[in-house]
């Protein structure tokens, strides 16, 4: 067993809070494994959530463990030393039952890397009964059950924190710098979308749409007041809650600030321009998607374009001076026109006083969505779309751009079909 690695645990153990450990004497012992490191993981409130729920329950004892971070894999496979919970540094093979929360599919090949570590056999007909019960859950399962079969014993479809008896808002459990989302508290405002658009998996993982109380919300809030003041507000469409407005200005009171996990241009007000203002935000990110807007409107993201630029006056005018878009290429029914669309788009935007950043990404047609069935345009025709919108930005005031690879793509699109 590896001195370096279990005292990188303990490390960041000592460097968290709200860790639980729990004598384990009498208890069911799980490990909820992230397959990815703890720096990817510690960022999933769902992760939060359930580690929360399971520990409320006093039969029960719930430790982490994620994918050693690639500078320690060496060092595992060097001494043989499997991978340990974060907690207790126990072999995850000790635990009674070991429970993947897998968010995205590409991730799936990091359970397989976790297993190999652990020496666990990956495939479940060779481990007969002298391993602990694999069970994976979370949203890639729910989406695409089918691809766990072969490695896990049980699979947990659907909503696991709307199965149990929590009907609160998800929150963070545990504090710690070393994430990306290390600075905040987060809050599930909403679960779901109640929106439809037809490439987005959100509305199907989390169905039926629900929103939670403001004094469900201001409860979970005030649980991370005294670890974090920065509060990042979790759903959809968080500026469609009726009580937004109110919530914010609660969590400024507090002497805290906020971040909503998604902005809908058709919701922007100047009192919502100023809250996130006085919230110190200097960016706002919207999604249109598609720069034409009878394209946006086929996929179900049914905000004019006139939303949109309006948008970026009231931001600009509340002292927001940056704005990141996302696009999508490669949409079902896409023509070049609405590619070229994308520079008419800039060019509007560029009239409110506001810097661009421009964010562009292949469609991967997801399962279970609307768009499940739809093609996906393929890597050369990615490759030429891409070239086509760089030759059109060439001509905008738009300079930061960022392109998804149409391979990273390609990878996501063949690991679901
Ligand atoms: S893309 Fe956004 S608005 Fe559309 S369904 Fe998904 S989360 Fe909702």
């Amino acid at each position: 067993m590896s001195w370096k690695i279990k005292s990188h645990l303990k490390q960041l153990v000592r460097e968290e809070e709200g860790t639980v450990i729990k004598d384990f004497g009498g208890k069911r012992s799980i490990v909820l494994v992230y397959p990815n490191t703890y720096f990817v993981g510690m960022s999933n409130l769902g992760m939060h959530n359930i580690y929360r729920l399971l520990n409320e329950r006093e039969d029960t004892a719930c430790e982490r463990a994620f994918l050693p971070e690639k500078n320690l894999i060496a060092e595992h496979k060097r001494t043989n030393t499997p991978v340990l919970s974060v907690e207790s540094q126990k072999p995850i093979s000790e635990f009674q039952k070991i429970a993947f929360s897998i968010a995205f599919e590409n991730d799936f090949k990091n359970i397989s890397a976790v297993l190999e570590l652990s020496n666990i056999p990956v495939d479940k007909t060779e481990r007969g009964g002298r391993y602990p019960e694999i069970i994976a859950g979370g949203a890639a399962v729910t989406l695409n059950p089918k691809l766990f079969e072969k490695i896990c014993d049980k699979i947990v479809s659907g909503d696991f924190e709307a199965s149990s008896a929590e009907k609160k808002p998800a929150r963070s459990a545990v504090w710690t710098n070393n994430t990306e989302f290390g600075s905040m508290h987060l809050v599930e405002m909403q679960r779901g979308c109640p929106h439809r658009c037809g490439f987005c998996a959100a509305p199907i993982i989390y169905h039926p749409f629900k929103q939670f109380s403001k004094e469900e919300i201001m409860e979970a809030i005030n649980f991370g007041l005294p670890h974090r003041k920065k509060i990042g507000l979790i759903g959809g469409d968080v500026l469609a809650h009726p009580d937004f407005e109110e919530i914010a200005e609660y969590i400024h009171s507090k002497g805290g600030s906020f971040s909503p996990s998604s902005v809908r241009a058709d919701r922007m007000t100047p009192s919502i321009a100023a809250l996130l203002r006085k919230s110190g935000h200097k960016t706002v990110t919207l999604a249109p998607e598609s720069g034409s807007e009878n394209l946006r409107k086929t996929i179900g993201k049914n905000i004019p374009d006139e939303k949109f630029f309006k948008a970026a006056e009231i931001l600009s005018s509340n002292g927001i001076k940056q704005i990141k878009l996302y696009f999508m290429i490669g949409l079902p029914g896409e023509t070049d026109k609405d590619i070229e669309a994308i520079g008419d788009f800039i060019n509007e935007m560029n009239k409110a006083d506001v810097g661009l950043k421009i964010s562009v990404n292949p469609f991967v047609p997801k399962n279970k969505t609307q768009f499940q069935d739809e093609r996906f345009e393929g890597v050369a025709e990615l490759k030429r779309k891409i070239s086509l919108l760089k030759k059109v930005l060439s001509k905008s005031r738009c300079r930061a751009v960022k392109f998804e690879s149409p391979i990273s793509a390609l990878h996501e699109y063949k690991m679901q079909h």
